[in-house]
């Protein structure tokens, strides 16, 4: 597959390709998203195009085999990757996604948005992303560690604290980075902290980062509530997705009083009018290991979770599931991207036309991003700083960030998505612009 076009407007698109992604709408195409996405931007921005096809293109990508001797003996085989988007504002960052149908292009779509969304938040990095074409859940912990030691081993080259630092995605936890990093130290011969964000408190993660991203979710939620006119203790919200992001994200709007009245995960979504008990759901998610039969609430079909009577829709889980064939049927006025990718550019138009409220995953998700740095500067300092600390500097990073982002919008009459993405991508361009080209 071709990555560079031959024109501006070929940059602005990508080849549709069937449902190849982690469980997201067959027809999302999150390349094709990302770059009408920065399409838009360039073009309200004025860049030439080569500027454009500099700001499309990954700096690097690696694919590599991932040989794996499961545990009853015999060897399979999986394949892996790691884009580098950019790394025009400092070393790339992103995350590391284990799901079956991980693919390329949806791993350079990963990669653009992570660039946008550290120079939108003005965290020091560049944009990467991993992945690994695997169905964690059909693997022993055994396995999994031995798949994450070889795919670290296999993109060492181009990894490390001041070049590219991998953090948890969908299928991939604070273990899958203890091993990341002890593999990386191990090679070294030294221990390397600073090479991933994401890792256990014991061995130098950072306070708040587990549930910085649901944090962050909800400071922005909260902000357009009130941007709306919408009191929290009167609001109601539905999460699609119960893992990192999404579980975090609903404790905190009900702690501030948000009525959260449905939940969903990919097995299927519950609902009770009023709101759910969160705490009682969590036990049941622990105890099964899904939503699902949850005594509590109803069943529902999980993708009517998207079409609710609620005021807050928060779509935590996959990219694309918020589309032309659904976004006319979204009754929610306010919608907080805590996936990546979750609406599509011609769902995107539809819901802008219907006057809902979109808050865009570079800004309403980068909570993660924000409170990975302070690891990696934690780390890289060996002094840490307590959980308040951690919790109100995140605090204080996003609602600059929504501040500035809705400022942008309102002056220049562009959805939020716009403006964050125009702010970031002039970020990028101008810190390339002052670097110059080598030679
Ligand atoms: P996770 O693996 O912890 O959880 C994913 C959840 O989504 C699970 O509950 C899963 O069952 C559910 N899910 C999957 N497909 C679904 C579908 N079709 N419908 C409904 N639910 C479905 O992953 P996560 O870390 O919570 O990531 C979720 C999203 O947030 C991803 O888009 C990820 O890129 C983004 N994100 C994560 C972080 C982070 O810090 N973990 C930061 C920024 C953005």
């Amino acid at each position: 597959m071709t990555l560079l076009a031959d024109s501006a407007v070929d940059v602005a698109s990508a080849a549709p390709h069937p449902a190849q992604h982690t469980g997201a709408h067959p027809a999302s195409n999150p390349l094709a998203d990302a770059r009408s996405q920065l399409a838009e931007a360039v073009g309200l921005l004025g860049y030439a195009d080569g500027l454009h096809r500099m700001l499309a293109t990954p700096r690097r990508e690696l694919t590599v085999a991932v040989p794996l001797r499961l545990d009853g003996g015999e060897t399979t085989l999986f394949t892996g990757y790691r884009v580098q988007h950019n790394f025009s504002r400092g070393p790339a960052k992103g995350g590391l996604r284990y799901a079956p149908n991980v693919d390329l292009d949806e791993v350079r779509a990963l990669a653009m948005w992570m660039t946008w969304k550290c120079a939108l938040l003005d965290v020091p990095y560049g944009g990467a992303k991993g992945g690994i074409a695997i169905d964690p859940r059909a693997h022993s912990v055994a396995e999994l560690e031995r798949v994450t030691r070889r795919y670290t081993s296999e993109i060492l080259p181009i990894i490390g604290p001041e070049r590219d630092i991998p953090a948890p995605d969908i299928g991939t936890d604070e273990q899958t980075m203890a091993w990341i990093m002890d593999t990386y130290s191990v090679n070294s011969g030294y221990t390397v902290p600073g090479i991933v964000t994401g890792k256990p408190i014991a061995l130098g993660g950072s306070q708040g980062r587990a549930s910085a991203t649901s944090r962050g979710v909800t400071h922005v939620a909260l902000a357009a509530l009130a941007h709306v006119g919408l009191r929290p203790d009167r609001a109601t919200a539905a999460v699609q997705g119960f893992g990192k992001v999404g579980a975090d994200a609903a404790r905190f709007l009900a702690d501030a009083g948000v009525a959260v009245e449905a939940v969903s995960d990919m097995y299927g979504a519950v609902h009770r009018a009023g709101g759910l008990d969160l705490a009682a759901l969590t036990d049941h998610v622990r105890a099964t290991g899904t939503v699902v039969g949850f005594p509590g609430a109803d069943s529902i079909d999980g993708a009517a979770l998207l079409e609710l009577d609620v005021d807050l829709l928060v779509p935590a889980a996959v990219e694309g599931v918020i589309h032309e064939g659904n976004a006319g049927a979204v009754r929610a006025r306010v919608v907080v991207e805590g996936a990546n990718g979750p609406t599509t550019a011609a769902g995107d138009r539809i819901l802008a036309e219907r006057g809902v409220l979109v808050v865009p995953d570079i800004l309403a998700n980068a909570g993660g991003v924000i409170v990975s740095y302070f690891e990696w500067v934690q780390a890289n300092q060996a002094y840490w700083w307590r959980a308040d600390e951690v919790e109100a500097r995140l605090e204080e990073r996003m609602l600059s960030a929504w501040g500035h982002v809705l400022g942008y919008a309102e002056a220049r009459g562009l959805s939020l998505r716009t403006a964050a993405t125009a702010l970031a991508v002039e970020r990028v361009a101008e810190a390339h612009r002052l670097r110059g080209l080598y030679p």
